[in-house]
């Protein structure tokens, strides 16, 4: 079985899984350690197969795996830990952050009925919930993730590799930073936007999370960052620039759809996202309006002025 492991740069190698989700591959990385060990970051999805791919990739190593570390939750990224885990005997690593969000949302206590209700909540159609939680329940048969993964700290180093807290896409999302080189997981991705999406559970203000992760990019300054999906980012700096314009003009979008009767952040999402979307789309971009809806709240700039559907308007005294 081929592998497909690709070698970018010297001791960091890539190797590229196909998806059959929204997106249709991620890429997850191998960085060789100065202890004569191999780093896995991200692990893919926990689809049948995933166990005989990763195994090809590891007969091509020249060395055993140290380490696997988590960037972040999201079943493409994590799903296969526990198998990867598996095949090296390899610890699995994961912010503390992330750890309890990864089991909030694949645990035994998960809640589909929360989550369903809080998107309800917020104007999805009950005739679209359905379609929700029989995709989540597919989704998560393809997530098998360790109980007691090692917890990572911000600041801490890997080889030299230090670890960064970049949130917005994730409430914990981790990255990796040597040499300017950025291992991203999906804080930065090269033509799509991250999904940056409100939902239960969470910090109350992603998109406010992810504009100061941003911001922090621009001031490390990055050589290149190697992403979750699609090419690696030669002007990771640029890049987060051109992402802190985009969710700009979507918060005037937001600012936009306010401007008359009280809306639902479902009803929001189709000012920022006119075009027809797959219902899976339509989620994303009702947690990604209500990201932005609850920044310019948090702002000052709109407020919440109905629950159940909760409503939203342009605040009444707007703050300069
Ligand atoms: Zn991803």
């Amino acid at each position: 079985m081929e592998s497909g492991l690709v070698e970018l740069a010297d001791g960091i190698r890539r190797v590229t899984f196909a998806l059959p989700l929204g997106i249709d591959h991620v890429h997850c990385y191998l960085l060789r350690d100065g202890d004569g060990t191999w780093t896995i970051v991200d692990t893919g999805l926990g689809l049948p197969g995933a166990g005989q791919a990763w195994q090809a990739v590891l007969d091509e190593l020249d060395a055993p795996v140290g380490r696997i570390v988590i960037s972040h939750f999201h079943p493409d990224h994590v799903g296969a830990a526990a198998i990867v885990a598996e095949l090296t005997g390899a610890p699995v690593h994961q912010g503390a952050i992330d750890h309890a969000q990864c089991v909030r949302a694949w645990g035994r206590e998960r809640s589909l009925d929360r989550l369903t209700a809080f998107m309800v909540e917020h104007g999805l159609p009950i005739a679209d919930a359905d379609a929700f939680r029989a995709d989540s329940e597919t989704l998560a048969s393809y997530v098998q993730v360790v109980d007691e993964p090692e917890l990572l700290e911000p600041g801490e180093r890997i080889d030299g590799w230090e670890i960064l807290h970049l949130p917005g896409h994730a409430d914990g999302h981790l990255a990796l930073l040597r040499d300017g080189v950025l291992i991203a997981g999906d804080t930065l991705l090269a033509t799509i936007s991250p999904v940056v999406g409100l939902y239960n559970d969470a910090r109350p203000d992603p998109l406010g999370d992810f504009l100061s992760s941003l911001a922090r990019i621009v001031e490390l300054a990055p050589r290149i960052a190697y992403t979750g999906h699609r090419a690696a980012i030669e002007d990771p700096a640029g890049r987060a620039r051109e992402l802190v314009a985009h969710h700009a003009h979507r918060l005037e979008l937001t600012a936009e759809a306010l401007d008359g009767e009280p809306v639902t952040a479902f009803e929001i999402s189709h000012a920022i996202f006119p075009d027809p979307l797959s219902s899976g789309l339509r989620r994303f971009a009702l947690a990604e309006a209500l990201a932005h809806v609850e920044h310019l709240v948090g702002k000052g700039a709109a407020e919440r002025v109905d629950a159940g559907p909760v409503r939203y308007a342009a605040a009444k005294a707007p703050l300069a």
